[in-house]
């Protein structure tokens, strides 16, 4: 059960007011909030042990060490990861999803091909279009339904011995759609294909167990897990990670350096070139230990009912259409009402105190798909309330009155 009121305390910026009204976050997809306890795990790294990681003798440098090395198991075991060293920390989901596209343009030749899905975030095409420009690789796509939902038949009809790698998201980010990842990594490996999952979106509501999913990697950010931004992981198995060539190079990812022949350190560090976002890394692990003490469980359960009554009480609006039907989603509702710019009602919204994304979600082929410029996003947490919910309805009402 969640005492959402015990809950919101934890969290200092749900007490501020934005134009004068108290602030309604409803914008949790882009990016979570941050509790008190993310805050002082900051606050204590640059106020006793701020120094520079994994090469240092003295105090400063082994206790920074061995937080950060401690916030890589956390990661390790809230994402089922068998081993540490196949958690490499990166600057957030972006990157990581570079890291793999990078390492592929090595791994793949021309006429192979790779399929990604048509929900994704723009950082989830463009990194494999690059790739396939380098390669001569094909991509292919697994079309939507208006639902929002996967066509799961086109994608079987696509998997074949020359398919690599299939890359897709967990819970698209523009609908809140979950998709059939598991059915998805099932039928790559009858061909050997690698599965890359972008678990940006799902992590927040989701606790993913990469064994019991049998991802090859799967990548998150931070930021969305009331943690920091600039820091994410990339999971990858093992012998996926050996495979991989490393992306940048650098200090701490090498074994030895001379001008005739550098060899590279072993995992995790092969990925991990440069001095890495240390305060991040170990705020990361304390958002993680802050959101299991929620509960994942009670996290779903309760998000579920804010969902359940958002989607009732919005859909009362004359008018207003909700992308993304589905039943299987999580806590995001993405909506137009008439022909009104989404744009328009968020600058509204945001005159009331209520923080809401519009505009494409970096996923302009959906948008294309349903033939709109954008939609307004209302995406919910743990601390979000049915009472700002209510606000939120008679925001969007008041807003249609103002715009028709
Ligand atoms: N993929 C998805 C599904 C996302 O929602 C996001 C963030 N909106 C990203 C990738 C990119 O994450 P980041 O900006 O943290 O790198």
């Amino acid at each position: 059960m969640i005492n959402v009121d015990k809950i919101r305390e934890d969290f200092p910026i749900l007490k501020r007011t934005v134009h004068g009204k108290p602030l309604v976050y409803f914008d949790n997809a882009a990016t979570s909030q941050t509790p008190q306890a993310v805050i002082d795990t900051i606050v204590d790294y640059y106020s006793n042990y701020n120094s520079n990681i994994h090469r240092g003798v003295h105090t400063l440098s082994q206790e920074a060490t061995d937080k950060y090395e401690e916030a890589r198991i956390k990661v390790q075991k809230h994402f089922n990861a068998k081993e540490a060293y196949e958690i490499i920390l990166t600057a957030g989901t972006t990157h990581s999803i570079n890291i793999v596209a990078a390492g592929f343009t090595s791994l793949i030749k021309k006429g192979d091909e790779v399929i990604v899905s048509a929900l994704e975030h723009h950082s989830n095409i463009v990194p494999w279009q690059m790739m396939c420009e380098k390669t001569g690789a094909i991509l292919k796509v697994i079309p939507m339904f208006e639902d929002g939902s996967l066509d799961m038949d086109t994608y079987h009809a696509l998997v074949n011995e020359k398919t690599k790698l299939v890359f897709c998201n967990h819970v698209s980010n523009a609908l809140g759609t979950l998709n059939p990842i598991e059915e998805i990594i099932k039928k790559a490996h009858e061909f050997n294909a690698a599965v890359m999952v972008d678990g940006a979106q799902a992590t927040p509501h989701i606790k993913p167990d990469v064994q019991a999913l049998d991802a090859d990697f799967y990548v998150a950010s931070a930021h969305k897990l009331c943690g920091p931004t600039g820091v994410g992981l990339l999971y990858g198995k093992e012998e996926w990670l050996q495979k991989l060539p490393p992306y940048q190079g650098g200090g701490e990812m090498i074994a030895t350096v001379s001008f005739k022949k550098t060899t590279y350190a072993g995992l995790p560090h092969k990925f991990e070139a440069g001095t890495p976002n240390i305060c991040g890394g170990i705020a990361f692990g304390a958002g993680l230990d802050y959101m299991n003490a929620v509960g994942f469980d009670n996290i779903a359960k309760y998000e579920h009912e804010l969902l359940t009554y958002g989607t009732a009480e919005l859909l009362k609006i004359e008018g207003l259409k909700i992308y993304g039907t589905t039943t299987k989603k999580t806590a995001v509702i993405s909506f137009n009402v008439g022909e009104i710019h989404p744009y328009d009602i968020g600058a509204i919204l945001d005159k009331l105190g209520i923080a809401v994304r519009t505009g494409h979600h970096c996923a302009q082929p959906i948008m294309d798909f349903y033939q709109i410029p954008g939609t307004v996003r209302a995406s919910f947490s743990f601390y979000n309330t049915k009472e700002e919910i209510d606000i939120l309805v008679s925001g969007v009402k008041r807003a249609v009155r103002m715009l028709s």
